[in-house]
């Protein structure tokens, strides 16, 4: 992995005058050129530009052997620039909001990538996996709906909300121009499938349970906890036992060593 875009930036800048698109070249560009499927390691493959939804897949097979895959992984490539975040913005902009959220639900919403690059450096500095699992209704909101004047007067769209997606769910592969090992990211993606199982219902349960563990100070109490009970009661509107919910998604989250029970009562957050 190289982070330097300096050489697609001049190939970009020779075909394309609108800045926007040569964003978009030089990221679609430097993407297919460095990054790696998070789950298998295999270069990541773009999808042929008129075909294409998502930026690029992975059907987890190694080529060389021909092993037949047992399924495909889409990734939607979203990147910006330093000037104004120098990081990630905590919102992104999606897609059709009903079309999102029934793609949650059908469960072929893509896995995404972010890359945050500067623009004078001509250099990649942040990047992250968001794994699909992680993304639950609780990530996805509403834009205000477009002017009446608009002339897509129907069209709602969708934001990403990069706070409500549990850190675990976010995996670092590069960091403030570091490039962590990819033994590391791979290792980081696996920890999200063993702990996002089931319906979207089931993962949303877990991952709002997961941003609340992730506030609170390393070692907590039962009652800690339960004092968000009426923030999740109010997220999962149709379950009426919310503290029942609670214990249940704790013990799931210490069997897959996410926490550590300390004593009676007492918690332990793990490192991941
Ligand atoms: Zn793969």
């Amino acid at each position: 992995m190289d982070l330097d875009l300096s050489s697609y930036f001049s190939q970009a800048t020779r075909t394309y005058n609108n800045p926007s698109q040569i964003a978009r070249k030089v990221t679609e560009t430097w993407a297919r050129d460095n990054l790696y499927c998070p789950r298998c390691g295999y270069p990541l493959e773009p999808y042929k530009d008129n075909t294409k939804v998502y930026d690029f897949y992975c059907d987890h097979s190694d080529q060389r052997f021909l092993l037949a895959s047992t399924s495909i992984d889409d990734f939607q490539l979203k990147s910006t620039k330093s000037f104004p975040y120098n990081y990630f913005p905590s919102k992104l902009i999606g897609a059709e909001y009903y079309t999102t959220i029934r793609s949650l639900e059908e469960g072929v919403f893509p896995s995404l990538i972010l890359l945050h690059y500067d623009r004078a450096e001509m250099e990649v500095q942040d990047g992250l996996f968001i794994h699909r699992l992680s993304v639950t209704r609780n990530s996805i909101n509403q834009r205000k709906p477009l002017s009446e004047r608009a002339v897509r007067r129907n069209w709602v769209g969708a934001e990403i909300l990069l706070n409500n997606i549990p850190e675990i769910g976010k995996i670092d592969m590069i960091h403030e121009s570091r490039i962590i090992p990819k033994e590391t990211v791979m290792s980081g993606w696996t920890s999200v499938e063993r702990v996002f199982k089931g319906d979207l219902e089931n993962r949303g349960w877990i991952s709002d349970v997961m941003l609340v563990v992730d506030e609170l100070p390393e070692v907590f109490s039962l009652d800690d906890i339960y004092s968000y009970t009426s923030r999740l009661g109010e997220l999962h509107p149709n379950n009426m036992h919310v503290k029942d919910k609670i214990r249940q998604q704790l013990q799931v989250l210490r069997d897959q060593g996410y926490l550590k029970f300390v004593s009676r009562g007492k918690y332990q957050r793990m490192g991941h």
